[in-house]
């Protein structure tokens, strides 16, 4: 059957976390499957307010996910209140080799908390699950923050793709109305 693109319900999903956590990486491995430097496939988003979009394909219905990555979102952050609103999914990216990112995580949630009160399925990503070695938050202090703040917790890779499409898949079946 083909698809009246009138007919898609759209949901914002946002992007939020530290600089260098990985966040344009995890939205270029779901939507290109690829990984770093690699600009050819034209993705490449610059400061300020910037979306793609992609289209889900589900049981019972087909949404259209807008993804908002926050370039530069990180150095303006007086921004991220308009970025965050009317947004139906928000994604907080730390890195799980930085403790710093994962300290950074009560700020994010708080724009979240502030700008949407309970009004948003929110999810806390550790990413770079590949460097293992260099891990310095463990699985559970992850898991721990995440209910902390009442968000679905998912650790990633955006190099290898572990978990990227379950994280995609998690947050499809998030959205309001999805069962
Ligand atoms: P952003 O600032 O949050 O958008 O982060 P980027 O996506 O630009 O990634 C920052 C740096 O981390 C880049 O050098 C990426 O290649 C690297 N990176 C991102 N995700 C991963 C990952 O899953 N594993 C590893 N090893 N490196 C990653
Ligand atoms: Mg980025």
């Amino acid at each position: 059957a083909s698809i009246n693109p009138q007919n898609l319900q759209r949901f914002k999903v946002v992007f939020l976390g530290d600089q260098a956590t990985g966040k344009t990486s995890i939205v270029q491995r779901f939507l290109n499957n690829t990984f770093a430097g690699d600009q050819e496939n034209g993705y490449a988003p610059t400061v300020g307010i910037d979306f793609i979009t992609k289209t889900i394909f589900l049981e019972d219905r087909t949404v259209r996910l807008q993804l908002w990555d926050t370039a530069g979102m990180e150095r303006f952050r007086a921004l991220v209140p308009t970025y965050i609103r009317d947004s139906s999914i928000a994604i907080v990216v730390f890195d799980l080799t930085d403790r710093r990112s994962f300290l950074s995580i009560p700020h994010w949630m708080g724009e979240i908390e502030r700008e949407r009160g309970g009004d948003i399925a929110t999810f806390l990503v550790g990413n770079k699950l590949d460097l293992e070695s260099a891990r310095a938050v463990s699985e559970e202090e992850g898991q721990q923050e995440a209910e902390k703040h009442g968000a679905s917790y998912v650790e990633t890779s955006a190099k290898t793709g572990a978990n990227i499409k379950a994280l995609f898949r998690n947050v499809s079946l998030s959205l309001p109305g999805v069962h």
